[in-house]
C-alpha cells in the first residue's frame, strides 16, 4: 500500500530535525511538518530566509517561526471561539425571554377574555371559578418573572466573564510574549488602520524600521538568554521613548517596527535619532556578576507614508532605508526617498 501523505510529511519533518541536530520538540516538529506539507507560504518563506542566512538553524529560530506563524494563529482561533460563545449566550438568553413573553401573552389574552365575560355572569359559583383562573395565572406570571430575573442575572454574569476572557485572549493574541510589545500581526493591522486614517485626513504618518546591529555576535558571545535580555531592554527603551499615540511592535527577531501617526519624515528622523541615543546609553549587565557586557547599537530606516501608497510599498521603502543604514556602517538612521519603490 502506498504510504499516506501524513506519514510521509511526518517522516520528512523527523528526518530534517535529526539532520539539523535540533531537539525533537512539538514546536520543531510542528514547524517542519507545516513546511513539508507546503500549505503555508509564510512558514515556507521564513524557513527559506533562515536557510539563506547560512549558519544553520537553531531551536530558537524554529521557536520564533512557531511563535509567529503557528501560535498566533492558534490564538486567533481562540478569539473566534470566545466570540461565538458570547453570541450563543445572547441567543440563549433572548430565546428564554421570548418563551416567557409568549407565555405571558397567552395568559394576558386569557385574562382579558375573562374580564370581558365577567360582567355578564352573576352566579357566585361561576365568578369564583373565573377569579381562580385569574389568581392562578397571575401567580404563574409572577413566578415566571422571578425565574426570568434570576436567569437574566446569571446570564449577565456569564456574559461579563466571557467578555473579560475575550479581552484577555485578544490582548494575548496581539502581544509578543518575549518583549510584551505588540506582535507583527497587530502591527500590520494598525499599519493598515493608520494608512486609512492618513488617506482620509491627508495628514502623513511615518514608519520606522529598527534593527539591532550585530546582534548575532552578541548572542554568540554571551548566549541566547543575554540576547533575550537585550531584546527586552531595547523593547522597553523604544516604548518609553515615544509618545502614547505612537505604536511600537516587535516585527520579528531583533527587528522592531514603529508607527508615528501625524508625523513627517523630518520629525520621525529626530525621533529615530533620539531612540538610537537612548538605546545606546543603556548598559548590558551580566545579572550574576554585575559586569557591564557592552552597549547596544541600532540602525533605523524611516519612510513617510505617501497618499494612497500601498502598505507593501511604504514597508519596502523603510526596509531599503534600513538596509542602506546597515551598508553605510550601521549605528545610524537613513530616511527613505519618496520616489523609491
Ligand atoms: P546586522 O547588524 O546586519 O543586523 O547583523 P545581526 O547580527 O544583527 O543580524 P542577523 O540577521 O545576522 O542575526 C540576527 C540574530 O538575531 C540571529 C538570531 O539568532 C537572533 N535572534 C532572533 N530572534 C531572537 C530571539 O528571540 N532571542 C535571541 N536571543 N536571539 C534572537
Ligand atoms: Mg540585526
Ligand atoms: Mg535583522
Amino acid at each position: 500500500m502506498a504510504e499516506d501523505t501524513t506519514q510521509k510529511t511526518g517522516k520528512q519533518a523527523w528526518k530534517k530535525i535529526n539532520a539539523l541536530k535540533l531537539r525533537l520538540t512539538p514546536e520543531n516538529y510542528h514547524v517542519w511538518y507545516a513546511y513539508y506539507e507546503g500549505k503555508s507560504p509564510d512558514i515556507a518563506h521564513a524557513i527559506d530566509m533562515l536557510e539563506k542566512r547560512d549558519g544553520g538553524f537553531t531551536d530558537k529560530d524554529i521557536q520564533n517561526v512557531y511563535n509567529r506563524y503557528i501560535d498566533d494563529r492558534r490564538k486567533d482561533n481562540a478569539v473566534q471561539k470566545a466570540g461565538s460563545q458570547v453570541y450563543d449566550t445572547v441567543i440563549d438568553l433572548s430565546t428564554k425571554i421570548d418563551n416567557v413573553n409568549n407565555a405571558n401573552l397567552e395568559r394576558g389574552e386569557r385574562l382579558s377574555l375573562v374580564s370581558e365575560t365577567i360582567s355578564g355572569r352573576d352566579t357566585t359559583g361561576e365568578l369564583k371559578e373565573i377569579l381562580n383562573v385569574v389568581v392562578d395565572d397571575t401567580k404563574e406570571i409572577l413566578r415566571d418573572n422571578q425565574l426570568l430575573a434570576k436567569e437574566l442575572n446569571r446570564s449577565k454574569q456569564a456574559m461579563a466573564t466571557l467578555q473579560q476572557d475575550l479581552e484577555n485572549i485578544k490582548k494575548e493574541a496581539a502581544t509578543d510574549s518575549l518583549t510584551g510589545l505588540l506582535n507583527r500581526k497587530a502591527f500590520d493591522d494598525l499599519l493598515s488602520e493608520t494608512a486609512k486614517q492618513a488617506n482620509e485626513s491627508k495628514v502623513p504618518f511615518s514608519l520606522l524600521m529598527v534593527d539591532i546591529d550585530h546582534f548575532k555576535n552578541f548572542n554568540d558571545t554571551y548566549g541566547h538568554q543575554v540576547g533575550d535580555q537585550v531584546l527586552r531592554l531595547v523593547a522597553s527603551t523604544l516604548k518609553s521613548s515615544v509618545k502614547g499615540g505612537d505604536i511600537v511592535a516587535r516585527y520579528g527577531g531583533e527587528e522592531f517596527g514603529l508607527i508615528l501617526p501625524k508625523t513627517s519624515k523630518e520629525n520621525a528622523l529626530k525621533v529615530a535619532e533620539q531612540l538610537r541615543t537612548n538605546v545606546s546609553s543603556k548598559d548590558i549587565v551580566n545579572r550574576s556578576t554585575g559586569k557591564v557586557l557592552g552597549q547596544i547599537k541600532m540602525s533605523a530606516g524611516v519612510a513617510e507614508y505617501k497618499q494612497n501608497e500601498s502598505l507593501d510599498d511604504v514597508l519596502n521603502r523603510a526596509d531599503k532605508a534600513l538596509y542602506s543604514a546597515k551598508n553605510k556602517g550601521r549605528d545610524q538612521v537613513v530616511v527613505a526617498s519618496d520616489n523609491l519603490k
